[in-house]
């Protein structure tokens, strides 16, 4: 629905939002009307090029037909039902899903930080039910971001940032080991240790992918002593790293694995994933969601994934994230490029980041920031094209230098 369902001037809709929404940060200056593929539409109809991708979510473009057409028939049918009857869209995609990432079962939740909480209650009452009330603790790594609910962001390794500031206390039961780092993950990894967090790839924390032998190393570390390894691929799953799940980029398999962001093609929905003993610890009544595994959203995921699938998105991501990569080499101010698949963080010389993004979404290009003042994350959707890419690396390149140079 657009101003002129509501009869309003952009004046008014800016004036309006401002009295009434209590802002996480300031919004770019256009209202988004529409979207399809890799552009935006704002109020005039401009078309912006979107590397921003929803923060990581449409992965299969803007207003997929697919995805419309499948939520467009579900929402005609039955929005909601319940989690006491069966419903098609939810079984078919715990069936999809659970075959396609070789995971034995599925629990639906609503975002990352649920899905996450999820995973989060589960390790423990698994290590309790397992091995006594002592056994309870997880170790997550600096500069993680696993969400912002009470337990999530006890879990996100980021002492002292606004996350965890004012929220004390915190809830108990959380680590923190250098990301990395497998020496410091063996310390931490001590009796009362039931499982280890991490992401493949920090994204909030400023695109830093896992390095090979350190995940190998968990999973031998998390072998050797009865611990769980969970995936955090809230961010990283579904094609973003150039493979359906980033645990298969790595090749190493976790016990648990959640998602989110770019699994609805848009609409809110999560999961945890586990194996059949592990995932038995939740017997009836140990954890529940009202939406969770909604119809509607599971028609959309069903759709995404399908999609995904079909298409070779994460084929796609693999080649044209690198290419991107390459590309960004000739901007100016680089300090460093980090990424994998279509997940990348350019990290410049000067605390540039903020005013980048801003500066590029009025040259009509969208891309996301990271908590470091220096980098930019670029998560565009991955049907992106080599040349979405060329015309991104010349606005950020002419931005660049417009920012700089006036300082
Ligand atoms: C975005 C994100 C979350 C939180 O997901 P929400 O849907 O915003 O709750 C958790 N973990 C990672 C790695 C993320 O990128």
């Amino acid at each position: 629905m657009n101003m002129k369902d509501f009869g309003m001037t952009k004046a008014e809709v800016e004036e309006t939002a401002k009295k009434y929404l209590n802002e996480q940060f300031p919004r770019f200056d256009f209202i988004a009307e529409k979207a399809k593929g890799m552009y935006i539409y704002d109020e005039e109809g401009n078309a912006y090029l979107d590397f921003l991708g929803g923060i990581a979510v449409n992965a299969a473009g803007h207003c997929n037909e697919r995805v419309s057409k499948y939520v467009k028939q579900q929402i005609d049918e039955m929005v909601h039902s319940s989690n006491y009857c069966y419903t098609l869209p939810q079984i078919m995609l715990a069936k999809l899903i659970c075959e396609t990432i070789k995971m034995d079962k599925i629990q639906f939740q609503n975002s990352g930080a649920e899905a996450n909480e999820a995973a989060i209650k589960l390790a423990r009452k698994y290590g309790v039910d397992n091995f006594g009330p002592e056994r309870f603790k997880i170790v997550t790594a600096l500069n993680s971001f696993h969400g912002r609910t009470l337990g999530t962001l006890a879990a996100t390794g980021q002492p002292d940032s606004a996350i965890q500031k004012g929220f004390a206390p915190l809830v108990e039961g959380f680590k923190y080991a250098e990301f990395n780092n497998l020496e410091a993950f063996k310390e931490a990894a001590t009796d009362d240790v039931i499982a280890i967090m991490v992401e493949p790839v920090q994204g909030e924390g400023g695109v830093y992918p896992a390095d090979k032998d350190f995940l190998v190393g968990l999973r031998k570390l998390c072998d050797e002593k009865n611990m769980l390894l969970i995936f955090d691929e809230v961010q990283t799953g579904w094609g973003r790293t150039g493979d359906i799940m980033g645990y298969m980029t790595y090749g190493v398999k976790p016990d648990i694995i959640t998602m989110a962001k770019a699994m609805g093609g848009g609409m809110p929905i999560g999961a945890m994933c586990s194996t059949e003993k592990i995932m038995n610890t939740f017997g009836p009544g140990a954890h529940g969601t009202t939406f969770g595994g909604n119809p509607v959203c599971c028609a959309a995921a069903y759709a995404q994934i399908e999609e995904l699938l079909e298409k070779k998105l994460p084929e796609n991501a693999k080649e044209t994230g690198a290419y991107f990569r390459e590309r960004a080499k000739e901007l100016p101010h680089v300090k460093e490029i980090r990424g994998i698949g279509q997940i990348t963080g350019i990290e410049f010389d000067v605390p540039i980041a903020n005013e980048l993004k801003y500066t590029c979404a009025e040259k009509k290009y969208l891309l996301m920031t990271a908590v470091r003042p220096a980098v930019v994350r670029l998560v565009p959707p991955l049907i992106a094209t080599k040349e979405d890419c060329d015309k991104a690396i010349e606005i950020m390149k002419e931005t660049i230098v417009e920012i700089t140079e006036s300082k």
